[in-house]
């Protein structure tokens, strides 16, 4: 799964490098530790150093998970179908290869729940609220509830 992920991703190479230049990494507003964590990955993904896990991921899990993002974006950002191709290989290799949270540890919420890192696991203190929501990707996200 990691290197058909590294090939779906480089194509995006040109347009990351030119939004990188527009980060400012000072500014820890959730958007941007948002663009900060894509960027990271990203970086990740195209490195040649990752030496995770690849192992098979169930077809049907699969196709839910990517049918979830399709809602997400639906609600949020329907327009922007290059930009949510984009997340979707971003949030399975985070799922499924690097095991980070789909959010990414730093973040705090509108309503005060945050992710954050604890003794080697990932915790979202909003997990149990988001997962009601329909089709939530909080499903599949590796963080646990504290
Ligand atoms: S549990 Fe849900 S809200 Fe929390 S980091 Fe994961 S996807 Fe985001």
């Amino acid at each position: 799964m990691f290197l058909k992920l590294k090939r779906d991703i480089k194509k995006y190479q040109s347009k990351v490098s030119s939004n990188e230049g527009l980060l400012n990494k000072e500014n820890n507003s959730p958007m941007n530790i948002i663009s900060k964590y894509n960027l990271e990955n990203f970086n990740e993904i195209m490195g040649s150093e990752f030496k995770g896990n690849d192992d098979e991921i169930d077809g049907k899990e699969l196709e839910d998970f990517k049918l979830s993002i399709d809602h997400y974006f639906s609600l949020y950002a329907p327009d922007d179908e290059e930009f949510r191709e984009f997340i979707k290989i971003i949030s399975l290799y985070l799922t499924y290869i690097a095991k980070k949270p789909l959010h990414p540890p730093g973040i705090i919420f509108s309503n005060g729940s945050k992710v954050y890192r604890s003794e080697g696991s990932y915790v979202c203190t909003g997990k149990n609220i988001f997962i009601k929501d329909e089709l939530s990707l909080c499903r599949y996200c590796v963080a646990n509830n504290p």
